[in-house]
């Protein structure tokens, strides 16, 4: 279901990014308070069905990372990261990118994504 949101988002720093992809990712985005972010992409907590959101953490110059949380009952994803910054032209894609590989791992389930999908396996 959320197969769109993984293929077009760069691995390494040779990949393109796919500005489709991005655009979905920021059109998503009802709230940013720079380190929460809510996305109608994201889909229901699977333990409790609570809402869950993006935390966003600047982790040094080059690096964002992003988890996601259920804002009810804190279950949340590993870390995702972007370790490079990516530009398409003058606009910086790196936090984007950090999200959307969040949003795609939380919503990650048993039966619905193919393992294709997945990060690095591509
Ligand atoms: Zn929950």
């Amino acid at each position: 279901m959320f197969d769109w949101l993984m293929p077009g988002i760069p691995r390494t720093v040779a990949d393109e990014p796919d500005m489709g992809t991005v655009r979905r990712i920021r059109e998503s985005v009802m709230s940013d308070t720079g380190q929460a972010v809510e996305s109608d992409l994201l889909l229901p907590c699977p333990f409790c069905g609570g809402v869950p959101y993006v935390q966003v953490n600047d982790l040094s110059e080059t690096c964002v990372g992003a988890r996601v949380v259920c804002g009810s009952c804190h279950a949340s994803t590993v870390h995702e990261y972007q370790c490079w910054r990516v530009w398409h032209g003058d606009d910086e894609l790196t936090r984007t990118l950090a999200v959307g590989r969040a949003i795609s791992s939380w919503n990650r389930r048993e039966g619905r994504n193919d393992e294709r999908g997945r990060y690095g396996d591509r």
